[in-house]
């Protein structure tokens, strides 16, 4: 009877696993690369990382849907497009020490581990922190170093960045964030107001800034001494 139950759990959980990944492969191949995702990385990292895991239970079958989802705190994990849109900006190629402001579940944090050499992230609110590190252990991933502090700041002792990307929307660039970059670096933030911002990126070339609009998203604020006030 007990080998009944494990056997029939096991295959429905097997089933199941199945039916996720293809909701990931129809999610890549409907939303990410009719929209203009191509770079092969991203769109791996993207098929392979397991988002139902980053949800709540009971919106897992919402997961690889076309549009963000609450993640409690009164905040969201970003439509799977904006993850894809960002990452392919920050054009990750391996070697790369990224910094994420604002790791939410996690989900963010996943991919750019899937295509870094290093991820250090910051969330202030620590209890979805302590989450997100704790479905990153137990996902396997061994190179991402959390903090739970106002991201606005950077974070000095690990600087300069390759990759800077901040998932919640400010009124300008964090001053800190800019000095923290690299050489050659990329930084990608919702900038603008409280209701709508413009995807921006920024590369550092020879000391100066060359800035790109990827187009209008909407995020939760960023809240922190260089970002909106509480
Ligand atoms: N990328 C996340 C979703 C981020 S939602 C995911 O994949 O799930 C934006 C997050 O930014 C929220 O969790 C919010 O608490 C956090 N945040 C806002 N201001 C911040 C700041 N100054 N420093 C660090 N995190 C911040």
């Amino acid at each position: 009877m007990i080998g009944y139950f494990i056997l029939k759990f096991g295959v429905l959980n097997k089933l199941m696993t199945h039916d996720y990944r293809l909701a990931r492969e129809k999610m890549v191949k409907t939303q990410l690369i009719p929209r203009g995702i191509k770079d092969p990385g991203v769109l791996a990292a993207m098929g392979k990382v397991p988002r139902h895991l980053f949800v709540e239970e009971a919106l897992r079958g919402e997961a690889y849907n076309d549009h963000p989802l609450p993640i409690g705190h009164k905040q969201t994990i970003s439509q799977p497009y904006i993850v894809a849109l960002m990452t392919q900006a920050l054009g990750l190629t391996g070697p790369e020490n990224t910094l994420e402001i604002g790791t939410g579940t996690g989900y963010q944090t996943a991919i750019l581990a899937e295509l870094s050499e290093k991820v250090y992230t910051i969330e202030r609110i620590r209890p979805l922190l302590e989450k997100a590190r704790k479905r990153l252990w137990d996902l396997g991933y061994t190179n991402i170093l959390f903090k739970a502090f106002d991201g606005t700041l950077g974070w000095e002792e690990y600087a300069p960045f390759d990759a800077i990307i901040v998932t919640a929307g400010a009124p300008k660039i964090p001053q800190p964030l800019i000095d923290q970059l690299a050489e050659g670096g990329r930084l990608v933030i919702p900038v603008g107001g409280k209701f709508s911002q413009d995807l921006i990126k920024v590369t550092k070339k020879n000391g100066s800034l060359i800035r790109e609009n990827l187009g209008g998203c909407r995020f939760v604020d960023l809240i922190g001494i260089h970002g909106w006030k509480e």
